[in-house]
């Protein structure tokens, strides 16, 4: 990082580079930096604000730890939310087999689930529309959300993802 810019506050810092991400988005002139942060320091920068609004945000969703995020099983959904304030809206599930379900893919009506074989040897995984597995093996968690994944992917075009 330039020496130029080290003495300033983080929020100020992070909001130049991403200003300087936008500029090089839009041109192919390289080296911008140097001339971006003279642009910055001496007040003349275009929307210096909207970058440091821009900058809060990307610092504030940063404070969110990864591992205590808690995201939607349906492969292909990003919806997600941090365990600490829970999902802060109502009709997320969690199911047998642990898949945990956002609001609109739990109301498609695919919860998996399983059972064990007769002889414990192996898993057969299950939907709540009737679909089932074959004996699975590994008997694991991972192994009954494979197979979930696989039959929600083979669902009818709208049905599905
Ligand atoms: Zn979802
Ligand atoms: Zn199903």
């Amino acid at each position: 990082m330039s020496d130029r810019i080290a003495h300033l506050p983080t929020v100020e810092r992070v909001a130049i580079g991403l200003w300087g991400v936008h500029c090089n988005a839009l041109t192919d002139v390289p080296d911008r930096l140097p001339w971006l942060i003279e642009q910055w320091l001496d007040g003349t920068a275009p929307q210096k604000d909207h970058w440091i609004s821009q900058a809060i945000e990307v610092l504030r969703l940063a404070q969110v730890n990864p591992g205590l995020l808690r995201w939607c099983d349906w492969s292909g959904c990003v919806a997600s939310y941090d365990a600490t304030t829970g999902p802060g809206e109502s009709g997320w599930m969690r199911h047998r087999s642990d898949a945990l379900l956002c609001p609109e893919h739990d109301g498609r009506g695919h919860h998996p689930s399983f059972t064990w074989h007769p002889e414990l040897t192996a898993l057969i995984a299950a939907c709540s529309c009737g679909e089932r597995s074959e004996p699975l093996i590994p008997t694991n968690r991972g192994a009954v959300l494979a197979w979930w994944a696989n039959h929600i992917a083979q669902l009818p075009e709208g049905e599905g993802r």
